[in-house]
């Protein structure tokens, strides 16, 4: 693992990328991100001396080792917790659908600038594309949550066309935050919001619902939604995800439902973040593979 006091130390003759976050040791990125390059090294040999790093930063530590990424001729970074929304006031340019979603995980350094963009809205419609056979256009969608990925998931659905979306969420102030900043950007008609405990809104038997509390992480955690919203809906997709599924998809796909976890989502948004990077194609299977033996 690295930190803002090594990577100036690091040996000049490689093409370097890397996760920042805090923590970051359980970090999988590093995992499937390597294997994807040694995969892509089989077909190009330039590939060979790129490598994708694990990096601990503070917020206080992100504005340096940004600059020193850059200088040091860093391809890119993705971002995790606690840094996607602190980054966006230091690019120099802004993706907008990931100024949409008020959050970056992707930074790409071009041209000495550095661009930020958000592939999670992506990973999670590949992923629910490659997992249900399900797209989100034209779909209604029931979104539980409304922290950071749901953001990301939310204006993901509606720039795809989703035909209606509802937001659940227990804390009213957080609901209220994210419909406010979507009806900056899109139709109030095409969404609303309901608190956990609230009566259920009456959904369409063709309805997805979207997962994206943080419940589900620990074994002990409760159900994020009741068995009777489960059985209104046509399939579901948990962004948390583990070894094993997570208790909410083995109680969908108990009651016959479409049903899987955030794992293909974590792919797809690397998958993404590598072809931004190298503007290649990327063996998305040879990740998925590779992050599935590590967990
Ligand atoms: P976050 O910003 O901290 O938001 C957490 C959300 O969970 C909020 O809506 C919060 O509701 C809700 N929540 C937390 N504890 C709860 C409880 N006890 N009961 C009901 N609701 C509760 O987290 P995040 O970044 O959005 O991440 C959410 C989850 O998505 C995490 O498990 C994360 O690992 C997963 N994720 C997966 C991927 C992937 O690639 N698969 C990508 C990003 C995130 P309140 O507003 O009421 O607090």
């Amino acid at each position: 693992m690295h930190q803002l006091s090594t990577i100036e130390l690091l040996p000049p003759e490689k093409e370097y990328l890397g996760v920042v976050g805090f923590p970051i040791k359980h970090s999988l990125s590093p995992v499937f991100q390597n294997a994807a390059l040694r995969e892509m090294a089989k077909g190009n040999p330039s590939f060979e001396s790129w490598e994708y790093l694990r990096i601990e930063a503070t917020t206080e530590e992100l504005p340096e080792l940004l600059k020193i990424c850059r200088d040091r001729g860093f391809r890119g970074l993705n971002l995790t917790l606690p840094h996607k929304v602190e980054v966006l006031e230091l690019l120099d340019e802004i993706d907008p659908v990931a100024a949409k979603m008020g959050a970056v995980n992707t930074v790409s350094f071009q041209n000495h600038k550095t661009i930020g963009y958000n592939t999670d809205g992506y990973g999670l419609s590949k992923g629910i594309e490659t997992t249900l056979g399900m797209s989100l256009k034209d779909r209604p969608i029931l979104l539980m949550g409304a922290g950071g990925a749901a953001r990301a998931a939310c204006v993901q659905c509606l720039e795809e066309g989703c035909s209606h979306l509802w937001i659940g969420n227990r804390s009213k102030d957080r609901l209220d935050a994210l419909l406010e900043d979507l009806q900056a950007s899109y139709s109030p008609d095409r969404m609303e919001g309901f608190l956990t405990g609230d009566e259920l809104p009456d959904v369409p038997g063709d309805t997805l619902l979207i997962q994206s509390t943080s419940l589900g992480l620990k074994p002990e955690d409760p159900l994020p939604v009741t068995e009777e919203l489960l059985a209104k809906i046509e399939g579901l997709y948990d962004l948390v995800y583990g070894k094993d599924p997570t208790r909410l998809v083995r109680k969908a796909r108990s009651m016959g439902k479409l049903a899987a976890d955030g794992l293909t989502m974590l792919v797809h948004q690397g998958a993404k973040s590598l072809s931004i990077w190298t503007g290649e194609e990327v063996p998305v299977d040879a990740m998925l593979d590779a992050v599935k033996l590590k967990l």
